[in-house]
């Protein structure tokens, strides 16, 4: 049958917008029902807490030996007109009682869960399926028990991180099986240089190893509360960060210190908020879910 130009040119038009509309969908996921954002959010999820009798393990110079310490084990929910980013999945919702008591015991550590990471996310009406992005500071137990939660999520994995927490078996902290979840999921390989996840410089994955071989610190920036930098371990407590000391177990003594001099850089030229994610004084500090920061 024939049919005018005219009328060929808007049924060719019809179709390209429906391309273009169901490739934002994949690009980005379903939607969930959670209300979309205007603006970048940060919220703050309890994901645990670590309760150590001696603190000697977080400096290689003596300062905490002996020391009895607490550490707040937080998750993170980015949001963003883009979609949802978790950064660190914690000590692991299902892992809660002895399972954690047999990860943790060993190293001296009382480990527990009061609340799990599903139900803070189900007050914002969201699911693990609803989040576009996971991003992992690095691969230690304490930041990726709840990552196989997350299946339907493109995972911001840098190469030599996992190449080494799955190779090297002299590494400290890796329980391989906490984390194996990204064998089945859509990986993005990050390398040696940040990256920016939505693609407008607000939330950027930042390059600090030495604490593992592919640690990473994460920078926001946000409308109201302006530039913030969560730690993931550069500095688990703030006499580390006061004093720049080094943790014994630490993939690299001499990178550790460089990303301390590159963070420092930028917390000082961007008058950012650095959140030390084990701090509990930090965790207190941050609005408390489900309130955020914006
Ligand atoms: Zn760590």
């Amino acid at each position: 049958m024939f049919r005018s130009p005219a009328s060929l040119w808007r049924r060719l038009a019809a179709s390209l917008l429906l391309l273009a509309c169901s490739m934002a969908t994949t690009a980005f996921g379903a939607k969930s029902v959670a209300s979309p954002v205007t603006s970048v959010r940060l919220y703050a999820i309890d994901c645990g807490h670590l309760s150590f009798k001696d603190m000697a393990m977080f400096s290689d110079t003596g300062e905490f030996d002996g020391q009895q310490g607490e550490m707040a084990v937080p998750c993170f929910l980015i949001r963003h007109p883009k979609g949802d980013l978790i950064w660190d999945a914690g000590l692991g919702d299902d892992l809660a009682g002895p399972k954690l008591d047999a990860l943790y015991a060993p190293l001296g550590v009382k480990a527990t869960i009061k609340t799990t990471l599903i139900s803070q996310l189900s007050e914002l009406k969201l699911t693990p399926d609803d989040i576009e992005f996971l991003g992992i500071s690095h691969l230690h137990l304490d930041h990726v028990g709840n990552s196989h939660l997350f299946k339907h999520s493109t995972w911001l994995l840098n190469r030599k991180e996992v190449a080494w927490a799955t190779t090297d078996a002299s590494a400290a902290g890796i329980v391989p099986d906490l984390f194996s979840g990204y064998r089945d999921a859509k990986v993005e390989w990050l390398g040696d240089n940040d990256h920016d996840v939505f693609g407008d410089g607000s939330v950027r994955i930042l390059r600090a190893p030495g604490h593992t071989a592919g640690h990473a610190a994460l920078i926001l920036k946000l409308a109201n509360a302006g530039t913030v930098i969560l730690s993931g371990d550069l500095y688990h407590t703030h006499l580390n960060h006061a004093k720049h000391l080094v943790p014994p177990y630490n993939y690299s003594r001499a990178e550790t210190l460089a990303s301390f001099d590159r963070i420092e850089k930028l917390l000082a030229d961007r008058h950012a908020r650095l959140v030390i994610q084990h701090s509990p004084e930090d965790f207190a500090a941050l609005p408390k879910f489900p309130a955020y920061l914006d």
